[in-house]
């Protein structure tokens, strides 16, 4: 039906709406000129931002694969599916985020509806049955939202969570959604009322679908003058909020989708990129970047990462430096490095400094706070004292176990550990501020490629005595099996390991060993930074290995390893130096030869077992199942502690941090991530505490030898998970003579 008639009819029950109802006829063209500002200002703020993102270089690959790149930001930024994972700030984040979108959907059906399609036509589309459908569902979502606001609200302000800062930009913008939403339905009351005044109760009974505004319809009754009041006031703020979003913490609806749609598609053991060309360029004299100092040096991907951040505190919930009180708290680092850029930005923008840091030509020495240095150490090395604002502590480097629980958290998918990695390479390799225990273990590694500075002829000093054969012995190998460091020359390892080789033997694998041949995957020293000690190793090894006729490639060969952290490398991060070899950790290798009947256990022993999940194996590698299917099998009752799998604690020797002292004073609150971990395993009450890690066996080892354990580790005993099955294999006859 033609418009004019449905206007003229005036009492026909005809469901649709008035836009402009009584207004003064040109006020649409009015809200057109403002919403032109409105779209320029959103434009340019934008634009602005997008030039601040380009201070960063190259992001490579940031735009590849856009269908996948599209499914991330389908699941992450509008099914939220990991904002949902936290089940309270996910329900709220989810009403607001889906009241919004539908919310916008109405609004602009509407406009089109009304500023496009009456204009063209004469006609509108919204009426009748669509009309009822999409007035319930505009109210539905509309109040959906509010809850929601509410819910964020008493989060925020009522049960305050210790990781929630609050900041006057998260107040201001849970109110200006507030008010949008409330005046928007203060609009449709009124304007119900007015149509109830000129139609008739008993004739505008489809308004009911719109339950809210129908209800303040009734209450307000038929005043045109309200109607108006209301509808100006959420018309100008809804273009308002529009107008200021690239300005305010509005952006993260936007910057959290560039966030998402740009982040790494690799797997997630491969965060840490190598320098490119790192030691020919260095060979060749050319000058090197080894890690980041500058702004310059991020990639716009990370700087656009910082923004993203919407300061939820997941990552820090979850971090093991902070919750053991140390100086780190991964939310902070992120808006540290955040006001950096800030600070960076300001100053170009006004032209103060020239992005060096240097003050431009004809400007005054002063360079807004922070803005100078990125590093703390950098600004001491210049001989300055570092801003209050936007440098980031080594110290807080320092803390860093690399366990990726901050990964794992954060619902934008901001990426932690490979930029605190690149800072690390510059405290590590340019300005030579680390411990005295990490230069040890640079020295030891340089020297004797091992951390302890251990003979390097020892190395395979166990796996002779048990009769392992090396490559040579047996070339035609399946299964390299990679001994490590630590089943090389720590005793708990070295038992672990010998009971794997035992087993393998019993299942009848074809493997060998490299000998004393096998170099230190070099996983520490890459995480603490010294990346050129790192490619060092590698270049090392592969000589070696060509030396020794071997291919360096390893193409075509398995490789099975029981360090999660040399599994790690070797599977994700030797491929970038040439190596064609299939990784797999133990647990992995074992569970297919339970499967396939090569291994039998006993089973039915009744007693029962905690597993304590490796992040290496968990978060990096997603390898949760395998340990558990095997203890299962071995006939074990599996007991869990409540934070396991991909939500797993460290045990705090990650990152290298292994190495490293760690800084404790438990009568303010500092303690042993270890100690923190074993606690919690222990205190599940299994009988065998159960690891798949020399580096977690390590730690826990120490832990539970503290008096506090004593009586618990009475009942208890902690032990690899290699060697529990050994114990329960069942071992073949010997054929007789
Ligand atoms: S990797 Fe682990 S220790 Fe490092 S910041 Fe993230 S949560 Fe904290
Ligand atoms: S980094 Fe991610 S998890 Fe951490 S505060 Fe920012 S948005 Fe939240």
């Amino acid at each position: 039906m033609p418009t004019e008639e449905i206007v003229k009819s005036g009492v026909e029950r005809l469901p649709m709406w008035e836009m402009y109802p009584g207004f003064w006829a040109y006020t649409r063209w009015i809200i057109y000129a403002i919403a032109v500002v409105v779209v320029a200002v959103f434009v340019y703020g934008w634009w602005q931002r997008i030039q601040a993102y380009r201070l960063g270089r190259k992001a490579e690959g940031a735009l590849d694969a856009k269908g996948a790149r599209a499914g991330e930001l389908l699941r992450y930024w509008i099914a939220q599916l990991k904002v949902i994972k936290e089940t309270y700030q996910g329900t709220f984040h989810l009403l607001i985020f889906w009241g919004f979108v539908v919310l916008f959907i109405g609004t602009a059906l509407t406009v089109l509806d009304e500023d496009f399609w009456r204009l063209l036509t004469g006609n509108k589309f919204i009426h009748g049955n669509f009309y009822v459908i999409f007035s319930f569902l505009l109210d539905l979502f509309g109040l959906l939202a509010i809850v929601g606001i509410v819910l964020a609200m008493f989060r925020r302000y009522v049960t305050k969570p210790k990781g929630l800062d609050n900041k006057s930009e998260d107040a201001t913008l849970l109110l200006f959604i507030l008010a949008i939403l409330v005046t928007g339905f203060l609009t449709e009351g009124a304007r119900i009322g007015v149509v109830m005044g000129a139609k008739g109760l008993n004739n505008v009974g489809y308004e009911a679908s719109s339950f809210v505004g129908f209800g303040l319809g009734k209450l307000f009754g038929d005043s045109p003058a309200l109607h108006k009041l209301f509808w100006t006031v959420h018309i100008l703020i809804s273009l308002a909020f529009v107008a200021l979003i690239p300005y305010t913490k509005a952006l993260h609806i936007f910057s959290t989708a560039g966030s998402i749609f740009t982040h790494s598609l690799k797997p997630k053991g491969k965060i840490i990129e190598p320098i490119p060309d790192m030691m020919e360029r260095m060979e060749k004299g050319e000058e090197v970047e080894l890690g980041y100092k500058r702004l310059e040096n991020l990639t716009w991907r990370e700087i656009l990462q910082l923004d993203a951040c919407t300061r939820c505190g997941r990552c820090q919930d979850q971090c093991p430096a902070y919750n053991t009180g140390k100086h780190l708290s991964p939310k902070e680092f992120i808006q540290a490095t955040k006001n950096y850029w800030q600070a960076k930005w300001a100053a170009k923008r006004d032209a103060q400094v020239e992005l060096s840091g240097k003050p431009a030509e004809g400007a005054a020495e002063a360079v807004p706070e922070g803005g100078k240095f990125l590093l703390k150490v950098e600004a001491a090395m210049n001989g300055e004292e570092p801003a209050v604002v936007g440098y980031v502590d080594s110290k807080v480097l320092w803390d860093c176990t690399n366990c990726m629980a901050c990964m794992n958290a954060c619902p934008v998918m901001i990426e932690h550990v490979p930029l605190i990695t690149a800072m690390r390479r510059e405290l590590a390799m340019e300005f030579d501020d680390s411990e005295a225990a990490c230069k040890t273990f640079f020295k030891n590694m340089d020297t004797n490629c091992n951390p302890w500075g251990m003979n390097p002829g020892d190395r395979a000093k166990w796996a002779a005595e048990d009769g392992l054969p090396t490559v040579f012995d047996n070339p035609e190998y399946e299964y390299l099996f990679f001994i490590g460091c630590m089943g090389a020359f720590d005793a708990k390892a070295i038992k672990a390991n010998r009971a794997f080789a035992k087993i393998l033997k019993e299942a009848g694998v074809n493997f060998a060993i490299l000998g004393e041949m096998e170099f230190c995957c070099g996983d520490s020293m890459r995480r603490l930074g010294n990346e050129a000690s790192f490619q060092a190793i590698i270049a090392m090894f592969k000589s070696t290995c060509t030396d020794a006729g071997l291919d360096p490639t390893f193409k075509g060969k398995k490789v099975v390893t029981l360090c999660p952290h040399g599994y790690n490398c070797l599977k994700h991060e030797y491929p970038d130096f040439g190596f064609e070899w299939q990784v797999f950790h133990y647990t992995e290798l074992l569970n297919q030869l339970v499967k396939s009947g090569k291994i039998k256990l006993k089973g039915g022993n009744g007693k029962t077992a905690v597993y304590h999940d490796s992040c290496f194996l968990s978060r990096y590698n997603d390898l949760t199942a395998e340990p558990r299917e095997l203890l299962a099998a071995a006939g074990y009752r599996v007991m869990e502690p409540e934070r396991r799998e991909l939500k797993t604690f460290c045990c705090g020797a990650g990152g290298g941090r292994v190495w490293l002292e760690e800084h404790i004073d438990e009568a303010n609150g500092i303690y042993r991530i270890n100690n923190v971990r074993a606690d919690e395993v222990v205190g599940v009450g299994a009988q065998n505490i159960v690891t798949a890690c020399p580096f977690c066996g390590m730690m826990f080892d120490e832990a539970c030898k503290r008096s506090s354990l004593e009586k618990a580790m009475e009942s208890q005993r902690l032990v690899d998970l290699a060697e529990l099955l050994a114990e329960n294999m069942v071992v073949k006859e010997p054929k007789a003579e």
